[in-house]
């Protein structure tokens, strides 16, 4: 397991010298007990039994995940999971070209489920090339849990489900990052457009109160945790970032639930990610630890009401996600 574990250490702790995975991107824990966990990545768990992950058979993960979604199969049919990038996408606007690099690494590393890094950004002047590159780590350590082993008695068949889980819900970010950052148009698929969709609905004038209520706690929440010197433009910035990070986790745990037959639910999902968008927003520089957690606890009510109220209005629209 020692020299399996090097490859990602390089990849999450060499982003850029900074031990802050934060603001890198889409993290996905299991929170049971927050506090407990670490601001960089353990390479393994502790008291987990040795165990060789490599049993599962890429070829199987791909087909459950093509069963359930054809655009998401086009994304992933290139990529190995050897945390190595792919080229899985390319496309020209005007004089330049647009290239989509992926990577996809399957390792135990703590309690997060998974993770997906924003996309970097390369651009060659020279060639008339951006090239975006992402990476996905997929950690399957719920393997025990026992409502998945009750049903996948069998190991490798277990392993291989939850992998086409983790790997769904994190492909799911990566397919809205491709929505928005590629040139309009190249990257619409049918999962972009359905995220698109609840965006819209969640900052239409239906939802308005609801709307500025998430938006108020997020904006106490970003005054608590800046350092003093940003300017306001700065700040509303990261305010309407977090916001899309929130309902991008709702999309995502919504969508991939209901596809694997896990349904997630408004209320779990309010309080995993409130806690998530209160540390991606600075935490408690400004205030005292109790009165962030009151703050936590706000947004946590305000973004269910919310949550309830976007599947109101989506369902009135014909659209049911879960
Ligand atoms: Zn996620």
């Amino acid at each position: 397991m020692k020299k399996k574990t090097v490859p990602v250490e390089k990849g999450v702790n060499g982003l850029d010298g900074n031990s802050n995975l934060w603001s890198y991107g889409f993290q996905d824990l299991n929170i049971s007990s927050p506090a407990l966990l670490p601001a960089s990545l353990p390479a393994s768990i502790p008291n987990a039994p040795y165990f060789d992950i490599r049993i599962y058979r890429e070829s199987m993960i791909k087909s459950l995940i093509r069963i359930h979604s054809k655009d998401m199969y086009w994304l992933l049919e290139k990529v190995h999971f050897d945390g190595n990038y792919y080229r899985v996408k390319c496309v020209s606007s005007g004089e330049w070209e647009y290239c989509w690099d992926l990577a996809v690494r399957i390792q135990f590393f703590g309690k997060m489920l998974g993770m997906t890094l924003y996309p970097k950004r390369l651009v060659s002047q020279k060639e008339k090339r951006i090239v975006y590159r992402s990476m996905i780590l997929v950690n399957p350590y719920q393997l025990w849990d026992e409502a998945l082993v009750n049903k996948f008695w069998n190991l490798q068949e277990r392993v291989e489900f939850l992998i086409a889980k983790i790997l769904f819900h994190e492909s799911i970010h990566v397919m809205i990052s491709l929505g928005n950052i590629l040139p309009s148009g190249f990257g619409n698929t049918d999962i972009y457009l359905e995220f698109r969709k609840m965006l819209e609905v969640s900052v239409s004038k239906k939802l308005s109160l609801e709307l500025h209520n998430v938006q108020f706690r997020l904006w106490n929440l970003v005054l608590f945790g800046s350092s003093g010197s940003e300017s306001e433009k700065k700040l509303l910035e990261r305010v309407q970032e977090i916001y899309e990070f929130l309902i991008n986790e709702k999309y995502s745990n919504q969508k991939t639930g209901k596809t694997f037959h896990f349904p997630s639910n408004n209320t779990k999902i309010a309080r995993k990610y409130a806690w998530i968008a209160a540390v991606k927003a600075g935490g408690d520089k400004q205030v005292t630890k109790k009165i962030w957690q009151v703050e936590v606890r706000r947004l946590r009510i305000e973004l269910r009401e919310l949550f309830e109220r976007i599947d109101t209005e989506l369902s009135n629209m014909g659209i049911i996600l879960d």
